[in-house]
């Protein structure tokens, strides 16, 4: 049988996709199996004996420690980001809760952008100081900033590029270069970007987060994350927090999200081109205060973006001018477009985030996020865009 895993190295992003990572039964499946199982046996006691010592490659304790179907999601998604292992989680906030707390313990600190998603920022924000780890918060678009707060004992920097939902671009590299300095650890989560169009091991992160859920998915199935990088992390720091504390992926969900991989490339591309052609559309449509894109050349850190990032990314946000009765408008004359919190779906979903996943915050708090009452998230899906631009377009008449 070809060795998979040996060849995947001389591969592009896109084989790698379809075919890295799979270890094939004696049955010589096409598709990858679900082995929907717990535990294993061992033929002797022994052998018993051994495994626990030492698992080798091909060795199974337990589905808490490590299955066959995830570990060829583990090995898709380290051969996809170019990272030397990885550890599939049940969510992705699993991935983000795993990855800080096992690096992290009370008495260090930490230094993060401000901007967040929800559950992120409580880990940070909440938890963390909860467990004695002192947090500092930056604008993440300021490079000053950082500087300002990374100190000789900052153990870990963490941040999202592209952040939610105000689409900041942060400086990976540079954010990088400023933590390696004072020896800190660099934890990227990249799930906005995608592992297609950002590649943040190259940018100088040292662990990249993914949730699972969104884009890898696409198509609004189940739950998943994964955290990525050195083996000396993924083994020595992660796994023995990750396998005591129960944030395992399910085997039947990391058989989806392998199906998932092999289409990432083709849906990101197209919804990102997608996403590019509707901002250029709807750019300066009166309803709207500002639209923010990524890709458009008015977007701050345009210039950032476009060296960090492949494409523009899947993800768009409209500022309506007559805030929050202006927005539902919006959303409520929508055909296509579903409402809905999820993103990276193949289905384009609109966020209120004012008034659900941002709803938590004082009104001080988002406005320091830059999260107005007319601010509306986008995540642009597999439909058709002129079919896409027209929904908006109409939607955004029905706001004025
Ligand atoms: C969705 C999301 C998460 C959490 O992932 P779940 O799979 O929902 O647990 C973390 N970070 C970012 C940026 C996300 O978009």
């Amino acid at each position: 049988m070809r060795d998979e895993k040996a060849t995947s190295a001389g591969w592009s992003p896109r084989t790698r996709l379809v075919h890295a990572g799979t270890r094939r039964s004696s049955f010589a499946e096409t598709s990858e199996a679900i082995y929907l199982t717990q535990s294993f046996v061992y033929p002797s006691a022994e052998a018993a004996e051994a495994r626990f010592i030492k698992a080798g490659e091909d060795e199974f304790i337990y589905a808490r420690y490590g299955n066959p179907t995830v570990r060829m999601f583990e090995e898709r998604m380290a051969a996809l980001e170019g990272a030397e292992d990885a550890f599939a989680t049940a969510s992705g906030m699993a991935a983000v809760h795993g990855a800080l707390f096992a690096a992290l313990k009370a008495g260090d600190h930490i230094v993060s952008a401000k901007a967040l998603f929800g559950s992120c920022l409580y880990i940070v924000e909440t938890l963390l100081p909860r467990f004695g780890v002192e947090v500092s918060f930056v604008d993440g678009a300021d490079l000053a900033a950082w500087q300002a707060a990374i100190r000789p004992e900052t153990k870990l920097v963490f941040l999202e590029s592209i952040s939610n939902p105000t689409l900041e671009v942060i400086d990976i590299a540079g954010v990088a270069a400023l933590a390696h300095a004072q020896g800190a650890l660099v934890v990227v989560d990249n799930v906005f970007a995608t592992p297609v169009f950002q590649r943040s091991l190259d940018l100088g992160a040292d662990v990249v987060i993914y949730s699972a859920t969104k884009h890898i998915d696409g198509q609004g199935r189940c739950l998943g994350g994964v955290v990525l990088g050195t083996r000396d992390f993924v083994r020595g720091v992660l796994e023995p927090f990750l396998k005591h504390t129960g944030g395992a992926l399910s085997p039947f969900n990391a058989w989806v999200l392998l199906k998932g991989l092999e289409t990432l490339d083709l849906r990101v591309r197209a919804q990102a081109a997608a996403a590019a052609s509707i901002a250029a559309a709807l750019q300066g449509h009166p309803a709207l205060a500002r639209l923010i894109y990524p890709g458009l050349p008015d977007h701050p850190q345009h210039a950032l973006s476009a060296r960090q990032m492949e494409t523009g990314g899947t993800m768009l946000s409209l500022d309506l001018r007559g805030g929050k009765a202006a927005a539902f408008r919006f959303l409520n004359a929508l055909e296509i477009v579903l409402i809905s919190n999820n993103l990276g779906d193949a289905k384009s979903l609109v966020t209120h985030p004012a008034t659900t996943t941002h709803q938590r915050l004082t009104p001080d708090q988002r406005a320091g996020l830059g999260i107005s009452d007319g601010l509306v998230r986008l995540s642009v899906g597999l439909e058709d865009a002129a079919d896409l631009t027209a929904d908006l377009r109409r939607a955004l008449d029905a706001a004025l």
